[in-house]
């Protein structure tokens, strides 16, 4: 029996295209170029973080080095990374998703964020934290953390028009435990488009925008500049 060659259809137009975007950002991802936002761009974390603190960084403040070069901070940086494979869980992990915020005077602002975890089967939003000794804090209610609340709480409001979300998880894990928290299910558009239009207020007015201190202050590379802003407010209020 003769088998019938494959046919190619003469009409069919087949033409090479470039490269998604995506592949091209996740070729940079990995190859150490971080990805830079625009100004009317913001990732979950630039809202979630210190206003002022997002303020500097949009306004391009030359940021102070604050990188820890102690083997104990550099190993807890790869150590995240390796606890971060627990993502591989999932079937659905690193989603990645862009949410336009209409602001007060009418233009559009688009908040990114990047989901680690989503079970389809129990509709369940997952994020990963990484951290020291896990349990220690938990007894001591130091988490779960009220900003990554909200950051779930975000991701929820974000993807919740995409996928169906019922339940909301916010998972902490060291070198020998993980932790588990149910969230409240919380619709954050509001939030997040309250905190955009003062960013962007500030930011269209030249104002810098009250700080809002707390333990991540310690890490932030633009202390200097907040500390000298703190003391000429000071200055102009005696
Ligand atoms: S030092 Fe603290 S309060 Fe000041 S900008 Fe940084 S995070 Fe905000």
């Amino acid at each position: 029996m003769q088998i019938a060659e494959p046919r190619i259809d003469e009409n069919t137009t087949i033409k090479e295209i470039d490269i998604p975007k995506k592949i091209l950002e996740y070729l940079k991802q990995k190859n150490g170029i971080k990805r830079k936002f625009d100004d009317k761009k913001y990732s979950v974390t630039e809202l979630i973080r210190c206003v002022r603190e997002t303020y500097y960084k949009k306004t391009k403040v030359a940021s102070e080095e604050s990188f820890d070069k102690s083997v104990q901070s550099m190993w807890g940086s790869l150590r995240g990374n390796y606890l971060h494979e627990l993502t591989n869980a999932y079937t659905w992990n690193e989603l990645e998703t862009e949410y336009n915020v209409q602001l007060d005077d009418n233009r559009t602002a688009t908040l990114v964020g990047r989901l680690d975890m989503y079970d389809e089967t129990t509709k369940t939003l997952l994020d990963l934290k990484t951290t020291n000794n896990v349990l220690w804090q938990v007894k001591h209610k130091m988490l779960p953390k009220p900003e990554h609340i909200l950051q779930v709480q975000c991701y929820y409001t974000m993807f919740k028009d995409i996928i169906p979300i019922e339940h909301l998880n916010l998972i902490y894990a060291d070198m020998s435990e993980i932790v588990v928290f149910n969230l409240r299910v919380k619709d954050r558009s509001k939030w997040i488009a309250n905190r955009i239009n003062i960013l962007e207020t500030d930011l269209e007015n030249g104002i810098i925008p009250n700080a809002e201190p707390g333990n991540n202050c310690r890490f932030c590379k633009f202390k200097s500049a907040c500390d000298s802003q703190n003391k000429k407010s000071d200055g102009d209020r005696t």
